[in-house]
């Protein structure tokens, strides 16, 4: 009997072996400085949810690849509909491969699920874990070695670009991507109240394994802003201490090394958690330092995730208050943040682990060179910027307005869960109406367009005719910081500024001198005041005095025969 009963115990220990060995990652199989390929990667999910019904894995919409993006979904209580989960948990939504040369998150994940699974790591009571295992997946399929260059590993990874070679993480706005638009499908439907996109960093060189950003504090409202930046950070990096795991905010340095400086990044809406901020969402960026040796930096993204797990498992019904309660801060008539700037006057200082830094004359060009020496380790104050000031406001409306015909931006909006309602009858209203002054535009193409950026507009109210099915989008809703964003010009990551309404910038009907120089002379006879207006800018414009063309142009301007599209920027605001 005592043997038998030894026998059986072997057999157990034996099959419990065999099964943990089953459900070792890729990562964990090889040398350490491995990672798993995008087939490899979704084969183990597959895996996983085939053996444990606490994990869903679903296919949520294509990626410019070809390929569908999955969505994997850990619950203990097995309930996969995101409706009920609301009602009573918390979610924490991860993000892997959105850069696929940086895949630490895209192995950490598949540990940190498993551990939870497999009871090696505790499963939370209040939280639903929901991720993204490769976001880009045609980056994921372009496997290489070289790309990241500055990097330590692994040996083989994939690239930055999508398969159309979108950099994915300044795409949420514009969404040029089959990606971004499955991205935020999932996301609107998951409703995450924390978000992790898990990344590997580059520049300067310091002793930290892992550097991370918060998003904007101020821009994601001060409710919300105040406890993520008081409560939930400290208590994540005191957490990371516990485990012996040293962090900085990652360093944007101001000048050429850490030393001189860094402020907290800014992470506007083009970025995943800039666009997860608009939606009341506490969000974070993992960035590994990328000179350290690949297990340790998987290591660190694992642990990131797992102390946000814990945090939010804990103050999951406080998150959710707090996240409701900081939407009521954005009601018509009130203002605004439209553009942050880092307020200097409220500099302060971090205790900063550093390496020594210098120049020395370089062996490949004519010039110096800067080198970290990593024998001289230092921890020094140095000066650091978390504070951001308002530089640029506007009024909230109470709704926009948008002609049917803008059907591409009616379908983003849809993609990103704003309601919209339609107007029944042609109608006259009065409104707040735009025109651009003024805007610069980037000398080189970037992702995807020529960027606007300084952009100013002129404001008028006039009565504006609508027709029947023209959309009115109020403002009321969950959706109002995404709707300030993209539809106000001056935002930096607008609609406009993103090219979505380039074609009012160009005139579309013209005039022949010889002909309109008739109907300006009769003009300016009929019309006393425009003369005179004419005459003044002459006076005052040296250049204009003497240039018979540009003065043709300009009563042009100031006539009926000019096109009211030109420069009308064609979304208006209802006060
Ligand atoms: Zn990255």
């Amino acid at each position: 009997m005592k043997l038998f009963t030894f026998l059986f115990s072997l057999l157990t220990i034996t099959i419990t072996a065999q099964n943990n060995k089953k459900y070792d990652t890729f990562f964990e199989k090889g040398n350490g400085n491995q990672s798993a390929s995008y087939q490899e990667t979704i084969a183990y999910w597959k895996m996983l949810a085939n053996d444990f019904p606490t994990i869903q894995i679903k296919e949520m919409g294509l990626t410019d690849s070809g390929e569908p993006l999955h969505m994997i979904t850990f619950n203990p209580d097995k309930e996969f509909d995101f409706d009920k989960i609301q009602e009573t948990k918390a979610v924490l939504f991860v993000n892997n491969g959105i850069h696929a040369g940086e895949p630490d998150g895209i192995d950490a994940t598949m540990q940190f699920y498993r551990d939870l699974v497999t009871g090696k790591m505790k499963a939370p009571k209040n939280t639903v874990l929901v991720t993204i295992p490769v976001y880009n997946i045609g980056g994921a399929l372009n496997r290489n070695s070289t790309t990241r260059a500055n990097q330590d590993g692994p040996e083989i990874y994939g690239f930055r670009g999508n398969a159309r070679n979108y950099d994915l993480n300044r795409d949420m706005m514009k969404s040029d991507t089959r990606n971004t638009k499955s991205f935020i499908e999932i996301f609107q439907k998951i409703n995450a109240d924390v978000f992790i996109d898990n990344h590997v960093s580059n520049g300067s060189d310091y002793q930290y394994k892992l550097t991370y950003i918060m998003t904007e504090h101020n821009k994601l409202g001060k409710v919300l802003g105040d406890f993520m930046n008081n409560e939930m950070m400290p208590a994540l990096v005191k957490d990371l201490q516990k485990k012996k795991i040293e962090t900085t905010p990652y360093v944007d340095s101001f000048k050429d090394t850490p030393d001189k400086g860094f402020g907290q990044f800014v992470d506007s809406p083009r970025y995943t958690t800039g666009y997860t901020s608009l939606f009341n969402t506490i969000g974070f960026v993992v960035e590994t330092h990328m000179l350290k040796k690949y297990a340790e930096r998987v290591k660190m993204t694992y642990e990131y995730m797992k102390s946000t797990l814990d945090f939010t498992d804990s103050n999951y019904q406080k998150l959710k208050d707090l996240r409701v309660k900081n939407l009521e801060q954005y009601q018509p008539k009130k203002s605004y943040t439209l553009k942050w700037e880092l307020d200097s006057t409220k500099a302060t200082t971090f205790s900063f682990l550093g390496y020594e830094a210098g120049y020395k004359k370089s062996e490949a060009t004519t010039g110096n060179r800067l080198y970290y020496d990593r024998t001289k380790p230092y921890k020094k104050d140095v000066p650091y910027i978390k504070e951001f000031k308002s530089a640029k406001e506007v009024v909230i409306p109470t709704a926009y307005i948008i002609p049917r015909g803008y059907w591409n931006i009616i379908e983003l909006l849809k993609n990103n869960n704003i309601s919209l309602k339609q107007i029944k009858n042609d109608t006259i209203i009065e409104v707040e109406s735009y025109r651009i002054a003024d805007f610069k535009t980037v000398p080189s193409a970037y992702e995807g367009h020529y960027l606007h950026r300084n952009t100013t507009v002129t404001s008028k109210i006039i009565k504006m005719a609508f027709a029947k099915g023209d959309y009115i989008i109020p403002t009321n809703q969950k959706g109002v910081k995404y709707l300030l964003e993209a539809f106000e010009p001056e935002g930096v990551d607008s609609f406009f500024n993103w090219n979505f309404f380039d074609p009012i910038l160009q005139q579309k009907e013209h005039y022949s001198e010889y002909i309109f120089e008739d109907t300006a002379g009769q003009l300016l006879k009929e019309n006393p005041s425009l003369k005179a207006e004419l005459e003044a800018k002459k006076q005052n414009d040296s250049a204009f005095a003497t240039n018979a063309e540009a003065q043709l142009d300009w009563i042009y301007k100031h006539s009926v025969y000019y096109e009211k599209a030109h420069m009308q920027y064609p979304v208006y605001r209802l006060l």
